[in-house]
């Protein structure tokens, strides 16, 4: 074990014997950055969610792409970009031994078009980014195998759902975030194999609950009470009114409140064998991982799922992959595949690269399909490919890339965050992290004020009628202003008709602002370590009182964790032990 000081935020962090043992398994030197900035940095290379108008650098047509007009980069429609119809090895050049080589490469990563967006396989579902196999779905972004859904962000497997946020499996459900397996479930979080269940959180096998938190296979319950059914539903429609704005609104105020009445579990967790960090699910030997499911032998990895093993520092996306190191969206059957971001799929031993597809033995290159040997760009027999790679990261060590800020780049770091195509405030880095404007740019990243389009607003949100039953049909060919952030957007008619079908008003913000309230209610992938808030026969701050007896009897819990919740926040916060015992 061993202390270093992180090269940017000058903090101590720990590297771990099994993290030695990894980084020799791999061949790669040890980190220099802190795992936390190590995943920012990856992070200010992805827009997940904006979608820019711009110009087709094949075509001059207007197109749809991830990247803004401004990106210095060329950049083809998706489908052109993936066709033969062009070569990225028209592109191809020598290293050149007197200049570092991430200032060669960033010159070859602006010179290669760049696709538009990144889909695949789409059914009637165009207006997406990051996402595949998807039918009938509109604006979903990093998604997949889901049909007849909008708004999703983060996830896969769900049927007519909306606004569903790093979530697996979700049937007619809307509005929640960390769910699995629910069906109609609404405005809920962190709920497992739920059913009609609205405003609720930590709810497992439960049905027909509203407002209530912590229950295990409870049916008509509501704030945490039971009711017979028969009044359940009384109670229900008193509240709601069966689809006004202001009832619900009221509710949500009622059911948060609850929510924070009951403790939290230290790490949202579930049917894991050693896992520490948030959101993890079936997974096993994970280490400060964050919203990963399926992971096994992994550390410091967020956004992964379906099947990722021995990988390390990687971000998004993940299906069948493995020796994966300091990457960011790399998935679908990649191997051994390092520094490297938007590689897919079926990549093995590619490095330094970008947008390189079904390659094996890249270093340096971009946009390449089908290739093996090559280095920025350039065809070299299998001999020459590994003289010339070793050559290259000698290089790279004697002569090491410093960028803006001071920080200096060999062999083993991830690009810098001015080579991103993107602003702070575009990734999803700002998700997690945001930052003003002043702030960003003292860090050294980019910053880009927000496209206004000029769409003449038809109805302000404030106006929408109350009740959903007083929606008029036409209400979906209003551009309506968001009443928080005031630009426009629509309500499309799925959506319409799914409203009306479960009695839910009119959304008042439009698709951005309901994200980012959602997301309020999980806690970005910082950790920290803290004791459980159990006292003993209460809460520390006295407002939960324990059910049942605990194992340290009246003294407080001595037990301590990693969390993601910060020590000034006011929620209880149980251990494992103790959370269990109040669940059970
Ligand atoms: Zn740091
Ligand atoms: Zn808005
Ligand atoms: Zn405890
Ligand atoms: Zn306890």
């Amino acid at each position: 074990m061993e202390n270093r000081t992180c090269q940017n935020c000058k903090q101590e962090f720990r590297i771990e014997p099994e993290d030695f043992a990894f980084y020799e398994k791999i061949k790669v030197p040890p980190p220099t950055w802190c795992p936390e900035c190590r995943m920012i940095r990856r992070m200010v290379f992805r827009n997940e969610r904006l979608l820019f108008r711009r110009k087709d650098d094949a075509s001059n047509k207007e197109i749809f792409s991830e990247f803004p007009a401004s990106t210095q980069a060329k950049v083809y429609e998706k489908d052109y970009w993936w066709s033969d119809a062009w070569d990225p090895m028209e592109y191809g050049r020598n290293c050149d031994f007197s200049r570092p080589f991430f200032e060669q490469f960033r010159e070859l990563l602006y010179a290669v078009p760049w696709p538009s967006r990144n889909i695949q396989r789409m059914t009637d579902s165009d207006y997406a980014n990051h996402a595949g196999d998807l039918k009938n779905c509109y604006l979903c972004f990093n998604a997949g195998r889901s049909e007849d859904s909008a708004y999703l962000v983060d996830g896969y497997g769900h049927k007519n759902s909306f606004d569903i946020t790093s979530t697996i499996g979700a049937e007619r459900c809307y509005d929640g975030m960390s769910v699995r397996d629910c069906y109609q479930t609404f405005f809920s979080y962190a709920c497992e194999q739920c059913r009609e269940v609205w405003l609720s959180r930590d709810c497992i096998g439960c049905a027909f609950c509203f407002g209530c938190a912590n229950l295990r296979n409870k049916e008509y319950y509501i704030f945490n009470r039971p009711y017979t059914k028969e009044q359940y539903f009384q109670e229900l429609t008193q509240i709601l009114q069966d689809g006004s704005y202001q009832a619900l609104e009221a509710a949500k105020e009622r059911a948060y409140k609850v929510w924070r009445q009951y403790p939290y579990k230290y790490m949202l967790s579930w049917h894991n064998r050693d896992a520490t960090g948030d959101l993890i699910s079936t997974s096993k030997n994970v280490k400060s991982c964050f919203n990963v499911a399926d992971v096994e032998d992994s550390a410091y990895c967020q956004d992964i799922v379906l099947g990722v093993r021995d990988s390390y520092d990687y971000t998004n996306w993940g299906d069948m992959s493995e020796l994966i190191y300091e990457a960011m969206g790399v998935g679908e059957k990649c191997r051994s595949v390092k520094f490297s971001f938007d590689c897919w799929p079926a990549d093995q031993e590619v490095e330094y690269s970008y947008r390189c597809a079904s390659s094996q033995d890249l270093f340096g290159c971009v946009a390449l399909k089908k290739k093996s040997y090559c280095i920025f760009n350039k065809q070299y027999s299998k001999e020459d490919y590994f003289a010339l790679r070793e050559k290259i990261i000698r290089h790279m060590n004697e002569m090491p890339y410093t960028d803006a800020q001071g920080r200096i780049y060999r062999y083993g770091e991830f690009f810098p965050p001015e080579f991103s195509p993107f602003a702070y405030n575009e990734t999803i880095a700002q998700d997690f992290f945001p930052l003003n404007k002043e702030a960003a740019i003292a860090k050294g990243y980019l910053w880009r004020e927000p496209e206004t389009r000029e769409y003449q607003i038809t109805v302000d949100a404030k106006d929408l009628p109350d009740h959903i039953r007083d929606a008029p049909d036409n209400i979906v060919k209003e551009i309506i202003k968001c009443l928080s952030c005031g630009k426009a957007y629509r309500v499309i008619q799925m959506e319409l008709d799914f409203l009306r079908k479960m009695s839910l008003p009119l959304p008042r913000l439009c698709p951005n602002c309901r994200y980012l309230e959602r997301i309020k209610h999980r806690n970005p992938p910082r950790f920290y370590r803290r004791r459980c808030t159990c006292a003993g026969s209460t809460s520390e701050n006295g407002v939960y009182q324990n059910q049942v007896s605990h194992f340290h009897g009246s003294t407080p819990c001595p037990n301590e964790f990693e969390t993601s919740f910060a020590p000034d926040r006011s929620e209880i916060v149980y251990c494992e032990e103790c959370y269990q015992n109040e669940v059970a």
